[in-house]
């Protein structure tokens, strides 16, 4: 059988038990230790029984065991670059990458070549921070989780990608004290406690880095209360959130940084994803 054969035959398993089709290239890239465009250029050849039986011995879990890819593999994409994953930090979503995204836009726009100071708190896996710090050198980034489990994976991967982090542990706003910035990001945990949640993701990411309180919005009001001291005169202030937050949000925005321009913006979904505060002189 040849590469080919085997992905499309995995392809059609995947889909018959209600997953995703995506995960079969991402688990051979992974067992061949191969990006997928080499993968791909090995699609006519024979594929070796050695590669077949360590894919099935994992995608035997994926299939039946609930279990993200992701977990099983150890890593995630985020922004092109391979995150080290593990069931103390939240697997990277896509509407992360389009929060970084629009901050690396809106520095350009508006910082352009500028040094500024970043802060990115509830930082997980590190996703947001290190990829900053990547594709901006002139962002000093420090970030911040309550999770020492989930700080040792994202102090792993500014290893691993080559990024100069700076990395605090504690609750909130608490480590950040006496620190000034001129970004500051976050997508702090916002799924409401009593929603119905997906059990691949409620039953294995942890739950600490899901839920935010009754309506999902307690750590943006913990956030914005007490933010002020901690922005430059001119700061970005920069939140993922719900779908259905935009109202909220706004109007968090309003109470605690009346005189400053707040936007809400769309996903590539189409969905009310996140909020810009524009703090200052913009
Ligand atoms: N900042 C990380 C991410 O965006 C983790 C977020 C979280 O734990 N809620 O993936």
């Amino acid at each position: 059988m040849t590469y080919l054969e085997f992905m499309k035959q995995k392809e059609n398993e995947a889909l018959e038990n209600n997953k995703e089709d995506s995960a079969v290239v991402l688990l051979l890239e992974h067992i061949c230790g191969l990006e997928t465009n080499a993968l791909f250029m090995k699609r006519g050849d024979k594929i070796e029984d050695e590669i077949v039986n360590k894919f099935n011995e994992i995608f035997d879990k994926y299939l039946h065991e609930n279990q993200p890819i992701q977990y099983l593999i150890g890593t995630s994409c985020f922004y092109g670059y391979d995150f080290i994953v593990n069931e103390n930090v939240l697997i990277p979503r896509f509407e992360t990458e389009e929060l970084v995204e629009n901050i690396l836009y809106k520095y350009d726009e508006h910082f352009g070549g500028k040094k500024v100071e970043v802060c990115d708190l509830a930082t997980g896996s590190g996703c947001i921070a290190i990829t900053l710090a990547k594709e901006e050198p002139n962002m000093h980034v420090v970030a911040s989780d309550i999770s020492k489990e989930a700080l040792e994976v994202a102090r792993k991967n500014n290893e691993k990608l080559g990024a100069n982090v700076k990395f605090l542990q504690g609750d909130m706003l608490e480590p950040l004290k006496g620190k000034k910035f001129d970004i500051f990001v976050s997508n702090p945990p916002y799924i409401p406690e009593n929603e119905v949640v997906d059990s691949l993701v409620k039953d294995n990411e942890p739950n600490l880095a899901l839920f935010g309180g009754e309506d999902g919005m307690k750590f943006y009001r913990i956030i914005l209360q007490g933010l002020r001291p901690l922005l430059n005169k001119k700061a970005l202030v920069a939140f993922e959130h719900g779908y259905d937050k935009k109202d909220e949000m706004l109007a968090l925005c309003k109470k605690y940084f009346p005189e400053c321009k707040a936007e809400c913006i769309k996903d590539l979904e189409g969905k009310d994803r996140m909020t810009f505060i524009y703090v200052g002189d913009f």
